[in-house]
């Protein structure tokens, strides 16, 4: 084993898995023919002892194309996601600026109208400076 592994070889090869038939034996090979994980026992015995047996490390090198493929759908689904949530965000945005523009319309409406019932109340009184 060396310390070059991806993700991928460390979360496989280092779970020592027992066999399930031969108690004390670890899984060490994968059978292609099965696709199963098998032990050494299992390797020379039936049914695999005529089948295409690899170790762990053969089998994760033959499948890590497979693996790759798998781990570049998920960032592309993972890429995919943000840029919808990025959307949205702006989105977001956009409704929060037309909100604040529909805000600020009525309260500049408010403010004029309540400029007006200010001039029409103060009508006729006088609070200017020019007449005290
Ligand atoms: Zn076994
Ligand atoms: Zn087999």
């Amino acid at each position: 084993m060396t310390q070059t592994h991806s993700l991928v070889d460390v979360d496989v090869e280092e779970k020592d898995v027992a066999c399930r038939t031969h108690a004390g034996e670890l899984i060490r090979f994968y059978c292609e023919p099965c696709g199963a994980c098998i032990c050494v026992v299992c390797a020379f015995q039936q049914p695999h002892h005529d089948h295409d047996v690899s170790t762990f490390s053969e089998a994760i090198s033959k499948h890590r194309h497979a693996l790759d493929g798998l781990l570049g759908r998920c960032r592309d689904r993972a890429e995919q996601l943000r840029t919808h949530l990025e959307l949205t965000a702006r989105w977001a945005v956009n409704i929060r600026t037309a909100e604040q523009q529909v805000y600020m319309y009525n309260y500049t409406g408010i403010q004029s109208w309540d400029a007006w019932v200010r001039g029409q109340h103060g009508r006729g009184h006088s609070y200017s400076m020019g007449n005290i």
